[in-house]
């Protein structure tokens, strides 16, 4: 048995709330970081145990879609394995069917590379853009960043 530590890692922290931040709405009734003392005794070794996994409530509807986050999350390079809706992926492994007896429909479950634990860059970086009704729209914003010209100094 793995020995439980007491904080779950940055990386792990990061996932949910950079996701409540891009989506303030998600709902969060399947998070989760460390274990619970019933998911401790079902698996002694999960990476639950060490920090270094989080579980993100699947909530489509407001913008969560674990089953996107699933396909997207297969570029990054913290992500040990992936687990959701019967299905696991790992780098080394490809995608196969997931047969545990909790099948992850409520939530997907991300482990992260022992060495990463203290990545928090973004998770969901394609989510950050936000997103505009025309072309139009968008230019119109995109105009709006831009610095204005500085004025110059006479003294
Ligand atoms: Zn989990």
């Amino acid at each position: 048995m793995k020995p439980v530590v007491k904080k779950a890692t940055p990386a792990a922290i990061a996932v949910l709330r950079q996701a409540t931040a891009l989506k303030p709405k998600r709902k969060k009734a399947s998070d989760g970081l460390l274990p619970s003392a019933a998911h401790l005794k079902a698996s002694p070794n999960s990476d639950h145990n060490t920090g270094l996994a989080v579980d993100l409530t699947h909530d489509p509807k407001n913008g969560i879609d674990c089953r996107e986050i699933f396909e997207k999350l297969k570029d990054d390079k913290r992500v040990k394995y992936l687990i959701f809706n019967s299905k696991i992926w790992s780098e080394e492994q490809g995608e196969r069917s997931y047969t545990g007896s909790n099948k992850h429909t409520s939530h997907l479950h991300i482990s992260i590379e022992d060495n990463k634990g203290n990545n928090t860059s973004p998770w969901f970086p394609w989510l950050d853009k936000p997103v505009y009704k025309t072309a139009d729209a968008a230019r119109l914003a995109a105009s709006r960043l831009k610095p204005l010209p500085k004025k110059k100094e006479n003294k």
